[in-house]
């Protein structure tokens, strides 16, 4: 049965390096994909105002670009504000994202770990957890957490919070349509030893890879699985 993927993601290009070639790999098994950005609103980013809209048109032709190189449908921007998601309270997150999330209406689920240093990505992630809190309703299957390099891993406090992956998508068939989702977002990503580098995220997905035998993972923590 093709089941109906969701990847709920604060930022333009948080999907490719979290979970894009999982996400290629459900669009090769015959399962819809959506992509929702959550916060690529003008906010705290340095540009004034006109270059912060002009950056912005920039962003969201890169991310339907990613997200077109991925397979997935045409992307959804709420443009809530960015970096300042903690700004707004979580009920308006909420009322925001859930009216999109109940047309989706999801299988699966992809979205940040919940304890990411980047305020968005907790935000979305405790969102996204309320939204789809268990109900006699409910139809998701399965919640899972993924990485974000420069944001997952510089996550300094809470030991308990830090990443620790139960979940391994062998994505060697899969990898270069990340990549390509990766080269979409050229004007965030950065060269090598940056962790936003191509090189850097290969060497993660080898890493996750290996720690699972296989030549390229990608690492999530299930955040709820339920068989129907
Ligand atoms: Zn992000």
């Amino acid at each position: 049965m093709s089941e109906v993927v969701a990847a709920i993601v604060a930022h333009a290009d948080d999907e490719a390096l979290g979970c894009g070639g999982t996400l290629a790999k459900h669009v090769a098994s015959g399962d819809s994909v959506y992509v929702v950005f959550v916060a690529d609103g003008t906010g705290s980013r340095s540009e004034g105002q006109s270059e912060g809209a002009l950056a912005l048109q920039q962003r969201q032709r890169a991310a339907i670009d990613a997200v077109s190189k991925i397979g997935a449908q045409s992307p959804i921007f709420l443009d809530l504000p960015d970096n300042q998601l903690d700004a707004l309270s979580l009920l308006e997150v909420i009322k925001t994202l859930e009216p999109v999330l109940t047309e989706i209406d999801p299988t699966i689920i992809y979205t940040h770990h919940g304890g990411d240093l980047n305020i968005d990505h907790r935000t979305v992630c405790q969102a996204v957890m309320t939204i789809f809190r268990p109900m006699p309703s409910s139809g998701v299957k399965a919640i899972y957490g993924f990485e974000t390099m420069s944001s997952t891993e510089w996550r300094f406090d809470e030991p308990r919070a830090h990443f620790t992956p139960n979940r391994y998508v062998d994505v060697s068939n899969t990898f270069e349509k990340k990549v390509a989702a990766l080269r979409a977002y050229d004007i965030e990503m950065r060269e090598f030893p940056h962790p936003r580098s191509i090189k850097a995220v290969e060497a993660l997905a080898t890493y996750r890879g290996a720690t699972v035998g296989c030549t390229l993972a990608e690492a999530f923590t299930v955040l709820r699985q339920v068989d129907f």
